[in-house]
């Protein structure tokens, strides 16, 4: 972690943005105390606003509903989906402080959702979900702002609670997994829930958890499961929506995903290249090219290193990247999240984007 800072102050220092590094609002840096107070973020000078996109909470109302079946993530010990040391779920004064360290104004909520409880359950897991983190939300104004929960195993229920969600709750977005108990989003099962979501303009984030089958090459030293496991999952669901023509049928759709869009981002050209040089393994023919379909998809910002990050903003456009940490899980925290976006080589325009341009703009949030 230490390398990782140090090499952000580096690259910083050589940027033409004016940034100021602050201390790390990880766990390590959990422990000491006083803190530093909130330091506002500023290039050449200009205030910019910063909005985390990838944070999770839990809303505690909804641990009597789920309490043999919790909302994922979190997952268990091991899957790498467990908060660092110091840090919760919880929003509370903990996380506001760690935020205002870091210099982060805003964080975009996801409280999960159990993709196996019955129908009765789901009906009220869904409102207490949705409700609680709406009222969280609304006890720290400004500082976050929600996107719903849905459980998509009922798929016209899960229409049904995006659309309250969206006209009775405000939301502007929802969060998703990458399937439903092994069956792909691109089922056709699923079309009434991305109908509603064209229609009501809600950006879905896609977000990965453990596949059991692919598991079972990953377990292992390494947390491969998650390294590997989860960027891939998130590649295949991203790779489904295109391939077999979601994204052709709801075509004003808007998709977020998680980690840099895993894989899809990092090796985009070659799904141009499947169906030109092996047509005999394509059985549908879509509308654009499959890269092109990658400007309905909005990636966050969690890749590591200026140089992965500045390989997915020339892959997809600045205007598809949005700022992401994964608080409270220790991939990076807010500070890192933000050092690598401020220290990866792009223009002010592209930069003030992906710290909170994008987000405001898809999700409807205020400019101040
Ligand atoms: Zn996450």
């Amino acid at each position: 972690m230490a390398n990782r800072r140090q090499f952000f102050r580096q690259v910083a220092g050589a940027a033409a943005a004016t940034y100021l590094i602050h201390p790390s609002a990880g766990g390590e840096a959990a422990q000491t105390a006083p803190r530093r107070a909130a330091r506002p973020i500023a290039i050449n000078g200009r205030r910019v606003k910063t909005i985390d996109f990838h944070a999770h909470c839990a809303v505690p109302e909804a641990a009597a509903l789920t309490k043999d079946d919790p909302p994922a993530p979190p997952g268990p010990p091991g899957s790498g989906t467990h908060p660092a040391a110091g840090l919760s779920t919880a929003v509370d004064e903990l996380r506001l402080r760690h935020m205002d360290e870091a210099g982060i104004d805003m964080q975009v909520l996801n409280a999960g959702a159990s993709y196996t409880v019955s129908r009765p359950i789901a009906e009220r897991l869904g409102t207490v979900l949705n409700e609680g983190l709406v009222k969280i939300c609304a006890a720290h104004p400004g500082r976050f702002a929600p996107l719903a929960s849905i459980t998509l195993q009922y798929p016209d229920l899960a229409a049904a609670q995006l659309d309250y969600a969206v006209h009775q709750l405000g939301m502007r977005g929802a969060a998703i997994r990458t399937g439903v108990n092994g069956d792909e989003l691109s089922a056709a099962r699923f079309d009434p829930f991305w109908a509603k979501a064209e229609e009501t303009g809600a950006l879905i984030f896609i977000h990965p958890g453990s596949v059991p089958e692919l598991d079972k090459r990953l377990v292992g030293n390494g947390m491969l499961t998650n390294v590997i496991g989860f960027p891939l999952d998130t590649t295949i669901a991203l790779s489904r929506l295109i391939f077999e023509g979601v994204l052709d049928r709801f075509p004003r759709l808007r998709v977020g995903a998680a980690h840099g869009g895993g894989f899809l981002t990092s090796y985009a050209d070659r799904f141009d290249h499947g169906c030109v040089a092996f047509p005999e393994n394509c059985n549908r023919t879509l509308k654009k090219h499959p890269t092109e379909y990658l400007k309905q998809m909005y990636f966050d910002s969690i890749v590591f290193t200026p140089e992965a990050l500045r390989h997915v903003v020339a892959q997809v456009g600045a205007s598809q990247l949005l700022l992401g940490s994964d608080y409270p899980y220790p991939w990076m925290s807010d500070a890192d999240a933000l050092d690598l976006v401020m220290a990866t080589p792009m223009s002010d325009q592209d930069r003030t984007a992906i710290l909170s341009g994008n987000a405001i703009r898809l999700l409807d949030l205020p400019r101040a």
